[in-house]
């Protein structure tokens, strides 16, 4: 089976499928309105949508221009990735980022060679993964790196990887021959909550992770903030407590030293007095120990 073509979308076209997305199914009136086009351009705008596979009109009664619209999940799948320093973390979904598979590969190094190889493979295996997803090929592959991306293809600086200037969604994208994009991990995971989970209904709302850093990302007007320092752990350092413990650099009370998983072990395991490991501690929270 080969792939369903995947143009990049722009302008209207894709201001009508993140719509349908994020809020479908709608039926073309609903959508005319909310997006404020007339509706022969939406007629115009959805049917290359259709045509394409991305979108499908159910069943219902009327005529065909006045059934609802929806993401069609069945006719493509994605590959999303995560890079860590030690690993390459890897799911398959469909349109709707519903995960089909998982799979993951140790890093044997950091090179941006070890990196394209270890993903290439993955991605291989899970496009060959035919029992998950109904056997649709892999359409387009997203990468989410801690670092700084530009153009969401090239990254910047990632320093658990000891990278400068690679251009890993050029290497991907010429070594498997399909789209790639690469973006900062945090502002991906802000725009899948945008998209697709928890923050849906939401215009304004700002995504902390906490875990080897503290990470930040913010959506103001249903836009993902993605400046050119979006994402890369401004907040890391950020001053929460007057006489709590040091950080690396030296901050008193900073977010990296309380927030961390590291300063969250060494707090405590100075409160019990015993090696406590992250685990132990988010099992002893949720036993209700203060
Ligand atoms: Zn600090």
């Amino acid at each position: 089976m080969t792939p369903a073509r995947w143009a990049p979308l722009e302008g209207s076209a894709l201001a009508v499928a993140l719509e349908v997305l994020r809020h479908g199914p709608l039926s073309r009136s609903d959508l005319a309105r909310r997006l404020d086009l007339s509706r022969g351009s939406l007629t115009r705008l959805s049917r290359p949508l259709v045509d394409a596979g991305l979108l499908v009109e159910l069943e219902g009664p009327g005529t065909s221009g006045s059934r609802p619209l929806d993401v069609a999940t069945g006719r493509h799948r994605f590959v999303g990735v995560k890079v860590t320093a030690d690993a390459v973390h890897a799911v398959a979904t469909d349109l709707r980022a519903r995960t089909l598979a998982v799979r993951e590969q140790p890093l044997v190094g950091t090179s941006p060679a070890d990196v394209v190889e270890a993903v290439a493979g993955l991605v291989t295996d899970l496009d060959g993964d035919t029992t998950a997803g109904g056997g649709a090929p892999v359409t387009a592959v997203g990468v989410g790196v801690g670092g700084l991306v530009e153009g969401r293809s090239r990254v910047r600086s990632a320093r658990y990887l000891r990278w400068e200037d690679v251009d890993l969604g050029e290497l991907l994208s010429d070594r498997l021959g399909l789209p790639v994009v690469v973006d900062n991990d945090v502002l991906s995971l802000a725009r899948a909550e945008q998209w697709f989970g928890a923050a849906g209904a939401c215009d304004h709302f700002a995504v902390l992770t906490i875990g080897e850093g503290v990470g930040y990302a913010l959506v103001v007007h249903d836009r993902v903030v993605a400046g050119p320092d979006a994402g890369v752990g401004l907040l890391g350092h950020v001053p929460l407590a007057p006489t709590g413990p040091t950080c690396p650099l030296g901050h008193v009370g900073c977010a990296d030293a309380m927030l961390t998983v590291g300063g969250v072990e060494a707090r405590a395991s100075v409160a019990l007095r015993r090696p406590v490991a992250y685990a132990d501690v988010l099992a002893l929270a949720a036993a209700g120990d203060p």
